[in-house]
C-alpha cells in the first residue's frame, strides 16, 4: 500500500503553512490547484485567508464540483477558518456558492472590531488533556450544527469554533499557526482508519 497523501487547496491562503505542519509529521502533501490532481490524495485541508475569493476561485478552476464529489464519497476534508465557511452548507454574507458539504451554519467575521483577531487556549477532549492554543483571525463562529454534527471545541462563553460530522471537520482558527499538529496527525489517523 502507498503512503496517504493529503492534498491542500493551494488557490489562496495560507496554504503552505498547513504544508509545512504536514511535513513535521512525516506526511506526503501535494498543493491543489487543478482537478487531475484531486485523484491522487486521501485527504483536503481548505486553509485560512478568503472566503470570497477562494470560492471565486473554485469556480474558475473548476474545482467546486469534484471536490463537492468527493466530500459526498466520504473522503476527509478539514477547512480551517475560510475553509470552514467553504465547507459549510450555510454561511452569511458569502456572494456565491461555496462546497455546501458540512450541515453546519457559519456567520463569517463574526468577532466585533475589538476582538477582530486573539488567542485562547481551548479544552478539546478530543485532542487529549494539553489545551489547544487557537488563534482567531476575523474568524467564523459555528452558530448551528446539524443532528450528526459533534461540537469539538467552543470558547469559554459557548461559542462553537471547532466541529466534525462524520470525515468532515471544520475549525475556526488556524492550526497552522501554532506549532501544535495534534489536528493534523488527527487528520491523518481518520485516513488511515478509512483505508485499513
Ligand atoms: N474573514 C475571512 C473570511 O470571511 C476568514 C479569515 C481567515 O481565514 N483567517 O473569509
Amino acid at each position: 500500500m502507498t503512503t496517504p497523501t493529503i492534498g491542500v487547496l493551494a488557490l489562496q491562503g495560507d496554504f503552505a503553512e498547513h504544508i509545512e505542519m504536514l511535513r513535521s509529521l512525516g506526511v506526503d502533501s501535494i498543493e491543489i490547484r487543478l482537478p487531475a490532481q484531486l485523484a491522487r490524495i486521501d485527504a483536503l485541508i481548505i486553509p485560512g485567508g478568503e472566503s470570497t475569493t477562494i470560492t471565486r476561485l473554485l469556480d474558475i478552476y473548476a474545482l467546486r464540483e469534484p471536490i463537492q464529489q468527493l466530500g459526498l464519497d466520504g473522503l476527509p476534508i478539514w477547512g480551517t477558518c475560510a475553509g470552514a465557511i467553504v465547507l459549510a452548507k450555510e454561511a452569511t454574507d458569502l456572494d456565491r456558492p461555496n462546497l455546501a458539504l458540512m450541515d453546519i451554519t457559519v456567520r463569517r467575521n463574526a468577532f466585533g472590531r475589538q476582538r477582530d483577531s486573539f488567542e485562547e487556549d481551548l479544552r478539546i477532549p478530543e485532542l487529549g488533556e494539553e489545551p489547544f492554543h487557537a488563534v482567531f483571525i476575523r474568524a467564523p463562529i459555528i452558530e448551528r450544527v446539524g443532528a450528526e454534527v459533534e461540537v469539538l471545541a467552543t470558547l469559554a462563553d459557548g461559542t462553537i469554533v471547532a466541529a466534525r460530522e462524520g470525515a468532515l471537520l471544520a475549525t475556526s482558527f488556524h492550526p497552522e499557526l501554532t506549532g501544535d499538529a495534534r489536528f493534523h496527525a488527527m487528520l491523518a489517523r481518520w485516513v488511515v482508519g478509512r483505508r485499513s
